[in-house]
């Protein structure tokens, strides 16, 4: 089927007042940038919707595929345009409805006729290209309410627009709509799930990544670049800080206690994602905490980690479950990508049995007879960064 546009409906994003315009903006532009590989489509848009042209160009395909991972979109179609001649619709009619699974389903014809000068009033034009149908796909029954398929047909001047199918888009907001944030990706199941759902929000997101060869593998560090290129894929470009560990690592294991350690180590990581922070331009630090999952996640161990900044730290995932965390990485499609078995820097370090309950002012005790900062500097001045999307065209085709 050689569709000819897609209307792309937004939903949420037309409530946003005098916004509006900039949201819109945003997301042509995230469109343009998730389809900037294909044809150039030509796209405008309207009050509560959008259009996409293509008239008829091989690539429809490949964005109808593509959109639904675009932040923004509430829904969209795909239209098929003919001269509006009643021979011309009833065959596109044919086309549109047979483009999809018809075996049992239910039907309705819904017209709108803005070009009055139409030879036919509504009524009428239902009843023929409805019972066109029927004939042609005797599986169809008539249900007025609710109905499967809805064949919408426009009457406009310009010809006749006709669709049947509704994608569900990804809902959410533009990403780059609602500023940057510095996440902090681990590997594991957790940190890129909540950074998809700050994108989701209209979020755009640096990540950093702490690696601690050679206890850590080269395949982990690629697991971390892995997982950033497919949060890439949701609407915008990432940038993935990698600071070297180790060596602070190591400092911290040698100069504070086995019950404080893991609060040292996570404080440690907060200032210099607190820093890169700052180099980036960005307003907040995500993290894929969640309560009571592990002993750094308690209430108190949050307490400690915050006291070194004064930053928002975001973390949407701190009233989900596991299994409802597993549910959303499966769905967005890291869960497979975080379950590959290498290390990360914390597990290696981690003591047996870290303080569930650390007290601030004991750490902060232990804590000023080490001085971190040179060290804190150096890693910074040494990070590895990774842009993503990697560009060869081959590897960006097999993401999406
Ligand atoms: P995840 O599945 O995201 O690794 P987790 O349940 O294993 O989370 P922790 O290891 O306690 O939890 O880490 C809590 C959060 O701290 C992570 O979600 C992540 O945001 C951050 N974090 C942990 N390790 C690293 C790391 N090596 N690099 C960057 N961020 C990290
Ligand atoms: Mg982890």
């Amino acid at each position: 089927m050689k569709w000819n546009e897609l209307l792309i409906r937004y939903g949420e994003l037309s409530l946003k007042g005098r916004n509006r315009n900039y949201f819109v903006r945003k997301l042509k532009r995230n469109i343009e940038t998730a389809l900037s590989d294909l044809h150039s489509f030509e796209i405008k848009s309207e009050r509560d919707r959008m259009f996409l042209y293509a008239d008829g160009k091989d690539d429809m395909e490949e964005a109808i595929k593509r959109l639904p991972f675009v932040f923004g979109i509430q829904s969209f179609s795909p239209v098929a345009k003919c001269p509006a001649t009643i021979e011309d619709i009833l065959q596109t009619a044919l086309d549109v409805v047979g483009s999809g699974e018809t075996e049992g389903k239910t039907f309705k014809v819904e017209i709108r006729r803005t070009d009055k000068s139409f030879p036919f009033v509504t009524n009428e034009l239902q009843q023929k290209i409805g019972s066109h149908v029927l004939r042609n796909f005797p599986e169809l029954s008539v249900q007025m309410k609710n109905p499967d398929i809805l064949l919408f047909v426009d009457i406009r001047l310009e010809g006749a627009f006709l669709t049947s199918k509704v994608y569900p888009g990804a809902g959410g907001m533009p990403v780059g709509s609602n500023g940057k944030s510095l996440l902090m990706l681990s590997g594991g199941i957790d940190s890129p799930v909540a950074g998809y759902l700050l994108m989701k929000r209209g979020v755009a997101i640096d990540a950093i990544h702490f690696e601690s060869p050679p206890f850590t593998s080269e395949l982990a560090k690629q697991k971390v670049i892995d997982l950033a290129e497919k949060l890439s894929s949701f609407g915008a470009s990432v940038k993935l800080h990698v600071i070297p560990f180790t060596e602070l690592q190591q400092l911290i294991v040698g100069k504070i206690p086995d019950g404080e350690l893991m609060t040292t180590t996570r404080r440690i990581m907060m200032q210099i994602a607190d820093r890169v922070r700052v180099e980036t331009d960005a307003l907040g630090i995500i993290s894929g905490e969640s309560l009571g999952q592990v002993a750094s996640q308690t209430l108190d161990s949050l307490t400690a980690i915050n006291a070194v900044t004064s930053t928002p730290v975001l973390r949407p995932l701190i009233s989900f479950d596991k299994l409802e965390i597993i549910d959303l990485a499966t769905k967005i499609g890291t869960y497979d990508i975080s379950i590959r078995p290498y290390e990360d820097c914390c597990t290696i370090f981690t003591p047996a049995k870290p303080k569930t309950k650390p007290k601030l002012e004991r750490v902060k005790h232990y804590e000023s007879f080490v001085d971190f900062e040179p060290l804190l500097e150096e890693v910074i001045k040494k990070r590895k960064i990774y842009n993503l999307p990697r560009q060869e065209k081959d590897e960006f085709a097999d993401f999406l």
